[in-house]
């Protein structure tokens, strides 16, 4: 393994070790070292209680956000570094929180409470890797394996549950027989895990490298969050493989959550609407659009996930085509807009893989879209080089017509028929004036 974390957090290490404690990088960075992956952030463990992490700390500018928890949030030369006291966890009565931390001398009490063999290896380095639970050994052969007794992690804490299928998605790993056993028996205790604990390990579950791989191979574990997708999940033949055409689209989109979600619940409302027969394909569409939408708020996603997540379902089957490009990017706004075209993208690799005619369309009109963007398009009634006020003098009244002539020399400029040059648009809005 190779492990050459940046100076800051050497140097975190080494002003605690001077002051004869222990530090080790724990979690995360430890695995994905392991792994050979780039960590994303580092995370130290130390048996200083968070008072002495304070003291010797002091001349530095810190977060106390976790300290009820024994983390303190350390800012050096710009990068946070989070140093966590040894913790032993306590009990979980309500299988959310431990009741009590206590913080403990021993390194290895601090790993086996941890949740799952891969994420419970140290390293320091005059120390090398301390590793109590083969980690390391589950790194190599690629699977999730919780700590100890299964059962009781997830009774413990019911959110490891979908932690494990996030790691699943996140490294590419299957999850331990007796391990995947216990998430399953003990899938109850995630009723009382709060929506956003639950927001969050999905959002980074669907993110992941090998999301429709975790997918793939473990529905039944997603739908214990997401029980509104079950009806996906029905033996093939009576669902026109609905699950697998959700996966490929959802395979082919980039690492964003927005569009992560959008073709997670594209087909969502389909089991339902058609469950009375044949419905045409709009009804369907807004039934996934309600269903998607509700979901979204019970998870209490951001307002502004949930939108355009809804935005991206309802759209998905229409036509974008360089006459009206400028209408969509006006419409949705850009970000949107782009993502639909993503979206769209995903559907067709999947839905006609051959189709590379259709691919080669889009592709142009995406960049098409990055270059007007570039340029500076107008995209609303406020771009244009033409104001109320100019519309005022010309004769217009203060009134419902005047939003109108200004929307319409918008649509004028949006589908070309109009440039956006003062001259060229008073002109238009003379002839748009009302007669009376
Ligand atoms: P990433 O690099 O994706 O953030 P991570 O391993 O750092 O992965 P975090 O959710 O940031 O994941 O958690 C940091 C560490 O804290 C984990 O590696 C694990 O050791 C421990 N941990 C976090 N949440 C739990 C939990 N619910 N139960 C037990 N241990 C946990
Ligand atoms: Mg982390």
């Amino acid at each position: 393994m190779f492990l050459a974390p940046p100076g800051e957090v050497l140097t975190a290490l080494e002003l605690l070790s001077r002051r004869g404690f222990e530090a080790y990088l724990v979690g995360g960075c430890v695995r994905d070292a392991v792994l050979g992956r780039e960590p994303d952030d580092y995370d130290i463990a130390t048996d200083a209680v968070p008072e002495e992490i304070k003291r010797v700390f002091s001349g530095y500018q810190t977060a106390e956000i976790g300290i009820r928890h024994g983390t303190l949030t350390v800012v050096m030369n710009g990068r946070p570094i989070e140093l966590t006291s040894y913790r032993r966890d306590g009990v979980y009565s309500d299988g959310r929180h431990p009741d009590r931390v206590s913080f403990t001398k021993s390194l290895e009490e601090d790993l086996i409470r941890r949740d799952f063999t891969v994420n419970a290896m140290a390293w320091r380095p005059d120390g090398g890797l301390v590793d109590p639970s083969g980690g390391r050994n589950d790194c190599k052969n690629k699977l999730i394996r919780a700590v100890g007794e299964p059962g009781e992690r997830f009774r413990e804490d019911a959110l490891r549950i979908l932690r494990a299928l996030r790691f699943a998605g996140q490294l590419g790993f299957e999850i331990e027989r007796n391990t995947h056993q216990a998430m399953m028996r003990e899938a109850a205790g995630l009723s009382r895990v709060s929506a956003e604990r639950v927001a969050k390990e999905l959002n980074r579950t669907l993110i992941g490298d090998f999301a429709a791989n975790a997918l793939r191979a473990y529905p039944e574990v997603l739908v214990l969050a997401l029980p509104e997708l079950k009806p996906l999940l029905r033996p093939e033949k009576t669902n026109d493989g609905i699950w697998e055409q959700t996966l490929i689209p959802l395979e082919g989109t980039p690492k964003d959550p927005a569009l992560r979600w959008a073709a997670l619940l594209l087909f969502c409302g389909k089991p339902q609407s058609t469950s009375g027969g044949p419905v045409p394909p709009a009804d369907s569409q807004e039934c996934s659009v309600t269903l998607a939408e509700s979901i979204l708020r019970r998870l209490r996603q951001p307002r502004m996930l949930t939108e355009q997540v809804i935005t991206l379902i309802r759209h998905h089957e229409q036509r974008i085509d360089p006459a009206n490009l400028r209408l969509w990017l006006s419409s949705l706004g850009p970000e949107t807009a782009k993502k639909l075209l993503l979206l769209k993208r995903a559907g067709v690799s999947a839905k006609e893989p051959g189709d590379t005619r259709r691919i080669e369309q889009l592709d142009s009109l995406y960049m098409e879209a990055v270059r007007l963007l570039d340029e500076g398009l107008c995209l609303s009634v406020r771009d244009l080089q033409v104001k109320g006020d100019d519309l005022l003098a010309m004769g217009y009244q203060r009134n419902r017509r005047l939003g109108q002539a200004l929307d319409e020399l918008l649509r004028q400029v949006l589908t070309g028929e109009l440039e956006n040059r003062r001259d060229a648009l008073l002109k238009a809005a003379e002839s748009l004036l009302p007669i009376d």
